[in-house]
């Protein structure tokens, strides 16, 4: 149970996590959203996300996903799960040091002070059959050992660092062959590492999974026995009613992602089934389209009630500020290390006045937001003071410069 309690002018909670990010797409904020040729979809704002991905270089993707992050500690984050997808150059070809990308991602992270989990992306293909496409060349590899190396060597350049851990994440059914999701999770079953999947966001995947293996997503896993503690369903949208049992009697977890779900019309999660099954609830804030935890928390909840057309349906406050608080850390490997971080929100606030002492989760998952958020400590490290982030200046700075070299036509 999360502990929440109110000191002096302050109502205090443990450190939040958000387990799904990608935190270079804080780029595309307020850029995506205008009505184009063909009707909106997931597909064509890939597109979009693609364009901008193609871009990237050490350098801004560092600057960009420094702010994102600092945007995250603002609003009360303390640890983040990046699924790290973009890894060589435009073209495909590694860079001299393979894993500079990743590596200038997690000290964008360490730089603000959060914790980071590097979910390192195994990515081959467009799909079944096919190559990858130009744009997602950059992403993938042609052999499932030069990832495996590559998660090895992030493993081992971090290993001093407390805040960092890493994982590994098979992109989604769709960009990895089979035995690929197999070998990669004994790897991480003997590195003790957490698990990830984009899972069933879109419907359209669903169909070519079952066209390609003849089952959905859920059921495929289950055959391949790589459902367990460690899985992480990103999404776990399109599911069936066994899909659902399997993640709960292997106590998986699912990334709910409901901004960004909501943001790239992905669909509705069953949330009140996926919890009564067993499957440990968690969050995400994905594409970074907003960034506030306290939204992505009850928003599992609200938005079932408006399917559901009644109240508290998936979860109650406690439940849903344990997806936030245990459960997010748990799901990348960081179990318990909640405890030893801090985020202290203003009791005065207009959001937050008049809380009763006995339903504080209540409060602050359903009324609180970033600007509640006074300060913000990690494992003994102040990372905000007074809703403020020392070097914001040159933060700010760096990424609008980088972002206007990414945009220009
Ligand atoms: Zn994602």
């Amino acid at each position: 149970m999360t502990t929440i309690r109110r000191e002096g002018d302050k109502i205090v909670l443990p450190g939040l996590a958000t387990a799904h990010s990608h935190a270079f797409q804080r780029g595309l904020r307020g850029r995506t959203q205008r009505r184009a040729a063909e009707r909106g979809s997931f597909w064509s704002w890939r597109g979009l996300m693609y364009a901008f991905a193609e871009r990237l270089d050490p350098a801004s993707i560092y600057d960009v996903s420094r702010l994102a992050y600092a945007e995250l500690a603002l609003s009360g984050v303390t640890a983040v799960g990046e699924f790290h997808y973009v890894q060589h150059q435009a073209d495909g070809t590694p860079y001299d040091d393979r894993i500079v990308l990743a590596d200038a991602v997690v000290r964008a992270a360490r730089d603000v002070g959060l914790r980071i989990c590097l979910l390192r992306v195994l990515y081959n293909r467009a799909g079944a059959g096919r190559p990858p496409e130009d744009a997602q060349r950059r992403f993938s590899d042609p052999r499932v050992d030069d990832a495996l190396d590559d998660v090895a060597a992030i493993a081992k350049r971090f290993a001093g660092d407390p805040g960092v851990t890493v994982g590994l994440a098979p992109h989604s059914i769709r960009a990895v062959p089979r035995d690929w999701i197999r070998e990669a999770h004994a790897f991480a079953e003997d590195a003790g590492m957490p698990f990830h999947m984009h899972l069933a966001e879109q419907r359209r995947e669903l169909e070519e999974c079952i066209a390609e293996h003849g089952s959905p997503p859920v059921r495929v896993l289950a055959e391949d026995g790589v459902l367990d503690e460690r899985f992480v369903a990103v999404h776990a949208t399109h599911l069936e009613a066994d899909e659902i049992a399997a993640l709960g009697t292997a106590k998986a977890f699912a990334c709910i992602c409901r901004t960004t779900e909501r943001d790239l019309g992905d669909g509705l999660p069953d949330a009140a089934a996926l919890s009564s099954a067993g499957v440990r609830l968690c969050t995400g804030v994905d594409s970074h389209a907003i960034s506030d935890p306290f939204e992505e928390a009850r928003a599992i909840e609200l938005d079932d009630r408006t399917r559901a057309e009644g109240r508290v349906v998936a979860a109650e406050a406690p439940e849903l500020l344990e997806a936030a608080c245990e459960n997010g850390y748990a799901a990348i490997g960081m179990d318990g290390a909640e405890t030893l971080d801090r985020v202290a929100l203003d009791a005065g606030d207009a959001a937050l006045l008049g809380a009763p002492d006995d339903q504080l989760a209540d409060a602050v998952i359903f009324a609180a937001g970033p600007r509640s958020v006074t300060d913000v400590n990690v494992g003994g490290r102040s990372i905000v003071w007074d809703g403020e982030i020392p070097d914001w200046h040159d933060i700010r700075q760096s990424y609008e410069t980088a972002v206007a070299r990414l945009t220009t036509k």
